[in-house]
């Protein structure tokens, strides 16, 4: 019974009360900016394991206690139950006599993912998280296990959202008057989706910093793994060596091989020859837009097929491999990297590490976009 007196204490939240909490709490993490202001909402109380913030709304956990507790009381209609059901016309918020009873909104998870799906500009991530080619598990997983600051993460998500201030979003979304232009290319069109992916004037800075990080990780994982270095240093600290060598195993990083045969594509992230194997490994890295995860692996492919052809008389090996590892800008992650991971003999728990590296890239080149002139 003290229990269910106290239940029914904090039942008695009004649903303009209960607002009000919900929206004081949103002022407080966007004062902190771990929320942003044009963020999804519906996306902030969704679980972490489906790609949401994970907190808790208030209004939710009161109106479902509400109902659940009216439901059972009503059930079990004996003794003491059924006398104070049969009173209750507005005693407590359950007004358990009452036929005509308004039952308060309970908003699902599914109820909520409906909502962020069907969004203009949120939704276009909601999709791309849940397209046929893409890991959802492993594209969610940095809300879970990559322990990033709440500013940053908040800042992640606003990128994902697309509601980030650029020329565009001035132009048709607040429809200031802005003239979308890129600030650092001067071409049109100034999208969130341009600056983190498809700007000419970034290619060759801020995208090839963000493409090494991640190769990084890939050439030290298989520099240890091979025993080419003895020890272990962050990725953002290591600088592989153009070479590396021992009795059976060369790793190349980012070098031209030579061929008999002139070929365009000679010039692949790392290069993996075991001779003890037989086989030659091609791995190349790219980091594209969320929707191109499929085309650029393909294109990965295609692109060093000569070059495969060649080495394997060039280095007497049985076969050549090519190798592409996807990650997309957003930090989604294609189903078949697991399967290359493994070709390479690395495990899966790297893919965090990478997408923790490009989300922390792709969160550095939109701050550090921002912060140039208009
Ligand atoms: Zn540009």
């Amino acid at each position: 019974m003290p229990v269910l007196m106290y239940s029914f204490g904090i039942l008695k939240w009004t649903q303009t009360e209960l607002n009000a909490l919900d929206r004081r709490v949103r002022t407080l993490l966007t004062a902190n900016r771990m929320h942003h202001p044009r963020s999804s909402i519906m996306r902030l109380y969704i679980p972490r394991k489906c790609g949401g913030r994970g907190l808790l709304n208030a209004k939710t956990l009161h109106n479902r206690e509400v109902c659940n507790l009216r439901e059972y009381f009503l059930k079990v209609n004996e003794g003491m139950h059924r006398e104070v059901a049969a009173v209750d016309n507005g005693f407590t918020p359950l007004s358990l006599a009452k036929e005509n009873w308004r039952k308060p909104v309970v908003l699902s998870v599914n109820d909520r993912k409906e909502v962020w799906h069907s969004k203009e500009l949120h939704g276009r991530f909601f999709r791309a998280l849940h397209g046929p080619s893409v890991d959802f598990l492993a594209s969610v997983s940095w809300l879970r296990f990559s322990n990033l600051f709440g500013e940053t993460e908040g800042f992640v998500c606003a990128i994902m959202d697309e509601v980030i201030l650029t020329n565009n979003y001035r132009k048709y979304i607040i429809k200031d008057g802005t003239v979308d232009i890129c600030r650092a290319c001067h071409s049109p069109g100034e999208s969130i989706r341009h600056i983190i992916s498809g700007c000419g004037r970034l290619a060759n800075g801020e995208y090839l910093h963000r493409h090494n990080q991640v190769a990084k990780i890939i050439h030290q994982r298989l520099a240890l793994h091979y025993q080419l270095v003895e020890f272990e240093v962050p990725y953002y600290k290591y600088v592989p060596d153009p070479v590396l060598e021992n009795g059976h195993i060369t790793l190349y990083w980012d070098r031209s091989i030579i061929t008999d045969r002139t070929i365009v594509a000679n010039k692949p992230d790392i290069v993996v020859i075991d001779r003890q194997a037989r086989r030659a490994m091609i791995v190349d890295i790219t980091i594209p837009h969320d929707e191109n995860l499929v085309k650029a692996e393909k294109d990965k492919q295609i692109k060093y097929l000569d070059l495969a052809h060649e080495v394997v008389d060039m280095w007497s090996v049985d076969s050549a491999i090519i190798v592409p590892i996807v990650v997309s800008a957003n930090g989604l992650i294609p189903n078949s990297l697991d399967n290359h991971l493994r070709r390479l003999g690395l495990g899966g728990w790297i893919k965090g590490l990478m997408q923790k590296a490009v989300l922390l890239e792709t969160a550095r080149i939109v701050r550090r976009f921002l912060s140039l002139e208009p």
